[in-house]
């Protein structure tokens, strides 16, 4: 455990968020920067990272991605986590090309096959191998994303099949509609189930992610925020930027007497290849 302080994540522009849901949505490379350099000053540490092409549709262009990479390289040393999650409906390999390619620090691993809305998510347990190895050859650190309690399980295998190396870092994603909802309940079943010394951000979806911000403090988890998962500031209200939440979640966070964690933190703590 990171000794009083807390891993604030902002997934900032995510793949089904459109400019209509929120018009202060990030999609170009440059809006995605400046808005890393915001959150990196109200106390993220990790920037989640989705890029669109310049019809503003999510895509998995390794060449778009270097792009924003670069953009916040120039300006912020926030850590960048690359999505392999993607959109609905990409394939696995077009999912990996910016892990294959770029070869990124940190990158999300999705550990299973979920209900996405009316949509739905397919990681089957090959998939997830081939992307655990690509990852453990290129020494890129996994978020291991998981919607529903099967998924943790699933992770497991693939720890016992030694293609993952601690420390785990778990991503729960909570109230997706079609997966789980978020109550303590099934929060407390997710970590229980989690492997001995692993950490984890909790990802509270829609109107979840409030209430699961105060859940991680009072749990010990990370807290992610951002236009990904909620664009809304509070009910009826439009967040007016990604670091308002950022800056929100640092505020619970220091009431409850944690620091957040700097992105040097994250590097150390998560061993993550420099
Ligand atoms: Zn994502």
């Amino acid at each position: 455990m990171l000794d009083s302080k807390i891993v604030i994540t902002c997934a900032c522009t995510g793949a089904e968020t459109t400019k209509a849901h929120n018009p202060a949505l990030p999609t170009t490379p440059e809006e995605i920067a400046d808005t890393a350099v915001a959150c990196r000053e109200a106390g993220a540490a990790i920037l989640h990272l989705h890029v669109r092409d310049e019809n503003g549709k999510p895509t998995q262009d390794p060449k778009v991605f270097r792009k924003a990479i670069d953009l916040i390289r120039k300006r912020t040393d926030i850590v960048v986590e690359i999505t392999t999650g993607g959109a609905v409906g990409d394939t696995a390999e077009e999912r990996l090309r910016p892990v294959t390619e770029l070869e990124p620090e940190m990158a999300s691993l999705d550990c299973g096959t979920v209900n996405f809305g009316d949509d739905y998510i397919v990681n089957t347990l090959p998939v997830m191998r081939k992307f655990a190895e690509e990852f453990r050859r290129r020494k890129v650190r996994p978020t291991l994303e998981c919607f529903d309690l099967g998924h943790v399980f699933s992770s497991r295998i693939l720890i016992k099949e030694g293609l993952l190396e601690p420390p785990y870092h778990y991503g729960l994603v909570m109230n997706v509609p079609g997966a789980v909802p978020f109550t303590l309940d099934t929060m407390e079943s997710f970590v229980r189930a989690l492997p001995e010394g692993a950490d984890f951000t909790l990802m509270g979806i829609g109107r979840a992610s409030l209430p699961a911000q105060y859940a991680a403090i009072a749990r010990g988890g990370w807290i992610r925020v951002g236009f990904e998962d909620n664009v809304y500031y509070s009910k009826g209200v439009l967040a007016e930027s990604n670091a308002q939440f950022v800056a929100r979640a640092a505020r619970l966070a220091k009431e409850a007497g944690l620091a957040p964690a700097t992105p040097a933190d994250v590097r150390a703590y998560l061993k993550l290849r420099t």
